[in-house]
C-alpha cells in the first residue's frame, strides 16, 4: 500500500425518490428565512416547485442562470438576492443553475442548497468556472459547496436520451481521472469505481427508457459519486481538453465529454493500464475502445465534428491545451494532442 493523504468534504445528502418535499425542512434548518430559488429559463417550472415546496420561506424565483456563468447573469443575481433580502439559495436544475447559486455564494455566507436535475456533479464541488471577455477562469472556494444536496430521481425522468447519455458520460469521465488523479487515493478510488459501475448499469435503462425509476436512481447516485470524485482529487488531460474546447470553442459541455472520453482514456491507458482496470472490469477492455462503444450503445455524440468544431480549429485547440503545465500521467507534446483531437474529431474508434 502507498502513502496518501485522504481529505473528506463536508455533505449532507438526502437520497430517494420523493424528497424533494424535504426541501423546507432542510432549509430551516439552515437557519434560512428567505431562499432564493433559482433555475434556468428553460427549466422554469424547477424554480416554481422550489418556491411551491418553500412557502412563506421563498423570496423569489430567478430562472436567469446561463450555461458557462456569464458575469453578468452572476452580477443580476446577486442585485436580486441583495434586494429581496435573501439569506440562502436554492438551486434546482443541472450545472448551469448550481453554478448561479456558487456565483452568488461566494461572496457572501449564505448557504446553497442544491437539487440537481442532471448527473454533472456539481453540487459535490467548491469549484466552478466563471466567463468573463471570452475567457472562463476557475475559481475553489468552500463557501461556493452545496450545505445540502437533495437528489431525487423522480426530478430526472424528464431528462431526454439525448442529455441523460452525454450527462452520464460526463459524470463518468469525473471518475475516470480521479482513478490516475496525481493525487488519487484508494478511498476516493473506491468511490470512482462504485460511481461508474452505477452509470455503466443506469445508462442504458434510462435511454432506452426514461421513466425507468430504478435506473434514474442508478444514474444518480452514480452521478453523485462521481462528482464526490470531482470535487476530492485534481483532473487531468481530459478535463483540461473540455474546459479549452467548452470555453474557447464554445462546444456544448456534456457531449464534449462523451466525445473525447474514449480518446483521453486510450491515450493515458498506455500509461497506466492497472489503474485503469476498474474501467475495463465494468466496460470490458481495451478500455478507449470500450468506452467508446458503450456511447455509441447510448446513442451519445461520437465526432467532434458533430459538435461543430471545425477541422481548421485542431491545431489551435491542440496549442491552446498544451500552452499551461498541468498533471496527466502520460506526457504529451501539442503534435500527440493534435493527433488525439483529429482521431475525436473524426469519430474514430479508439485501438486501445
Ligand atoms: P445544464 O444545467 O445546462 O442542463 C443541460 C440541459 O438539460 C439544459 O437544456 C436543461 O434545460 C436541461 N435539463 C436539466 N435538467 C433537466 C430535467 N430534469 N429534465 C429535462 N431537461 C433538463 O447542463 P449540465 O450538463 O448539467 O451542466 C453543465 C454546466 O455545469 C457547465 O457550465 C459546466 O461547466 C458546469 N459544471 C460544473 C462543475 C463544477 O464542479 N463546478 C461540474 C460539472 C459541470
Amino acid at each position: 500500500m502507498h502513502s496518501f493523504r485522504y481529505e473528506g468534504l463536508p455533505a449532507r445528502v438526502l437520497f430517494g425518490p420523493g424528497r424533494r418535499a424535504e426541501l423546507r425542512a432542510e432549509v430551516d434548518r439552515l437557519g434560512v428565512k428567505r431562499a432564493l430559488v433559482l433555475c434556468t429559463a428553460d427549466q422554469r417550472q424547477f424554480g416554481d416547485l422550489g418556491a411551491e415546496l418553500l412557502g412563506d420561506a421563498a423570496a423569489g424565483v430567478h430562472d436567469g442562470a446561463k450555461m458557462h456563468t456569464p458575469m453578468q447573469t452572476v452580477e443580476a443575481a446577486r442585485a436580486l438576492a441583495a434586494e429581496l433580502d435573501a439569506d440562502g439559495y436554492v438551486a434546482i436544475g443541472g450545472g448551469t443553475t448550481i453554478g448561479l447559486g456558487k456565483g452568488i455564494a461566494i461572496q457572501t455566507e449564505h448557504p446553497v442548497i442544491a437539487v440537481p436535475t442532471t448527473y454533472a456533479g456539481s453540487e459535490m464541488t467548491p469549484i466552478q468556472g466563471f466567463t468573463e471577455g471570452g475567457v472562463k477562469s476557475t475559481k475553489v472556494d468552500m463557501r461556493m459547496l452545496p450545505r445540502t444536496v437533495i437528489y431525487d430521481p423522480e426530478l430526472t425522468l424528464t431528462l431526454p436520451p439525448s442529455y441523460s447519455g452525454p450527462s452520464g458520460m460526463n459524470a463518468i469521465a469525473h471518475a475516470v481521472e480521479a482513478l490516475y488523479a496525481e493525487n488519487a487515493n484508494p478511498i476516493v478510488s473506491l468511490i470512482a469505481e462504485e460511481g461508474i459501475r452505477a452509470l455503466g448499469q443506469g445508462l442504458p435503462k434510462v435511454c432506452r427508457k426514461p421513466d425507468d425509476l430504478e435506473g434514474r436512481g442508478l444514474c444518480l447516485y452514480g452521478s453523485w459519486l462521481c462528482g464526490v470524485a470531482l470535487g476530492s482529487v485534481g483532473m487531468a488531460l481530459h478535463h483540461k481538453l473540455c474546459h479549452t474546447l467548452g470555453g474557447s470553442f464554445d462546444l456544448p459541455h456534456a457531449e464534449t465529454h462523451a466525445v473525447l472520453l474514449p480518446h483521453t482514456i486510450a491515450f493515458n491507458a498506455v500509461a497506466v493500464p492497472d489503474l485503469l482496470r476498474p474501467v475495463e472490469r465494468i466496460f470490458g477492455s481495451p478500455p478507449g475502445a470500450a468506452l467508446y462503444d458503450f456511447a455509441a450503445s447510448l446513442e451519445a455524440p461520437t465526432a467532434l465534428r458533430d459538435l461543430g468544431l471545425k477541422e481548421t480549429d485542431l491545431d489551435r485547440a491542440a496549442a491552446m491545451a498544451v500552452s499551461k503545465p498541468y498533471p496527466n500521467p502520460r506526457p504529451f507534446d501539442a503534435a500527440a494532442i493534435r493527433a488525439l483531437l483529429g482521431a475525436a474529431w473524426a469519430g474514430d474508434r479508439p485501438e486501445t
